[in-house]
């Protein structure tokens, strides 16, 4: 291996750019031409030329270069050879062909093994706008390269945090589950001691002022209670430990229980419930307890969250393409806004604004009816209009909770 040219030289005609080329040729003349041209042509060297395999890869290995510049037959080498020698250091240089003579099939052998063009040495005018040429090309896959190592990077560092995040989520679910649970015997004692003074079992009636703090703790102990269920409620389904229990179903029967459930706090409110279904649609294929949960979440959402005096609306149907059992439970509340919207359905998310300081919640209830739906393979949207109302909508497909025993039932 000899080092040919290491001193930079200006050109006059062009502003001169550093090239480090590495030139595969066994011949000093013909080394030294291309040497020529490249100055001639404006660039500053740093060059040197191989003619053996290892000589190749202890220059590439050593430093870097911009180009490689090879003849295509050699004594105890070749173009192809060298082609091999620049891929197995997993390289990606510009490499063109300089040859005596060279036929069209061994030119296009060439360029199949990677090379990026050929030239002959008779006839170096094109030498100068090729290497330029294969330069700015480098250039733009080096880019390329970084970009896609960099997105590859983000990506891995994305999925670790998400990972990291699922596991303090799993760990704090898991926490708070077991608070739940240690707190459910207390609170029962809480609730039946409460009843009974309620009551006046046992021990006689108390009097009517003491009754009014007995009911404020029977309510505070209720809320509670309501808070730890969505908690205990939760955390099963994100360990994936919940299953649904399908039973075929009257689902009037289940609007009925439904119905009583709700319209004692909808009552205290003034708030009148319109029940709206289509009547032909009555034997459904569904987890009851959980449909229940839904429902009776999103209407005391909406209990909670509108005007006294309002009218709730609780609509079923089917899309009228007949795919989905859609089951809407629309209010004339404030509304949400819409920058909120998205992200409604995570866990402990509450909207800030009076109406949920007003009303006191864990922000589970959404999370909660989203991840009950879509274990039905059911999807929950919501539509809302600040000022106007909300609208949240439960699609089921047909064909699951539906099934064809269950149609032959009902034709
Ligand atoms: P919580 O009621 O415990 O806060 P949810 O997950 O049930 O939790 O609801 C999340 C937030 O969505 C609530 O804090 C409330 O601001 C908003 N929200 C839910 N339903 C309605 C509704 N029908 N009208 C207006 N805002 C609502």
């Amino acid at each position: 291996m000899h080092l040919i040219d290491k001193e930079k030289t200006i050109s006059p005609q062009v502003t001169s750019k550093l090239l480090r080329v590495l030139i595969v040729e066994d011949s000093h003349s013909d080394a030294g031409l291309l040497i020529r041209a490249l100055k001639k042509g404006g660039f500053d060297l740093q060059c040197e030329t191989v003619d053996t395999s290892e000589q190749m890869q202890q220059a590439l290995s050593a430093l870097e270069w911009d180009i490689i510049l090879s003849d295509y037959n050699l004594p105890l080498f070749s173009g192809l050879k060298a082609l091999q020698v620049m891929h197995s250091l997993d390289l990606d240089l510009p490499f063109i062909i300089i040859s005596g003579a060279i036929g069209e099939e061994t030119a296009v052998e060439a360029m199949r093994a990677g090379a990026h063009d050929y030239i002959m040495k008779d006839n170096l005018i094109r030498l100068i706008p090729a290497i330029e040429r294969e330069l700015k090309e480098a250039g733009a896959r080096r880019l390329l390269r970084e970009g896609e190592e960099t997105r590859s990077r983000l990506e891995k560092e994305l999925q670790q945090a998400k990972h990291y995040a699922e596991l303090a989520n799993q760990r704090k679910s898991r926490v708070l589950a077991f608070v739940a649970h240690e707190f459910k015997n207390p609170l029962k004692a809480i609730q039946t001691f409460t009843e009974i003074l309620e009551k006046g079992y046992e021990k006689g009636r108390i009097a009517e002022d003491q009754l009014e703090m007995v009911q404020g703790i029977s309510t505070a102990s209720q809320h509670i209670r309501e808070l730890m269920n969505d908690i205990l409620d939760i955390a099963p389904i994100e360990a994936g430990k919940i299953s649904i229990n399908r039973q075929v179903i009257h689902l009037q029967t289940l609007l009925d229980e439904v119905r009583i459930i709700v319209e004692e706090s909808a009552k205290q409110k003034k708030i009148q419930i319109k029940w709206e279904k289509q009547s032909a649609l009555d034997l459904i294929n569904i987890d009851p307890k959980r449909l229940r949960q839904i429902l009776i979440n999103l209407l005391s959402n909406a209990i909670k969250y509108t005007n006294p005096s309002d009218t709730i609306f609780l609509k079923i149907f089917r899309s009228e393409d007949n795919a989905w059992l859609q089951l809407n439970v629309e209010d004339h509340g404030p509304g949400i806004p819409e920058e909120e919207l998205e992200n409604l359905f995570l866990d402990y998310y509450r909207v800030q604004n009076i109406f949920s300081q007003q009303n006191e919640g864990l922000g589970l209830g959404l999370a909660l009816v989203r991840k009950l739906v879509e274990l039905h393979q059911g999807t929950i949207s919501v539509d809302s209009q600040v000022g106007e109302g909300t609208t949240f909508s439960v699609c089921f497909p047909m064909n699951v909770i539906v099934e064809t025993e269950i149609q032959k039932e009902c034709s």
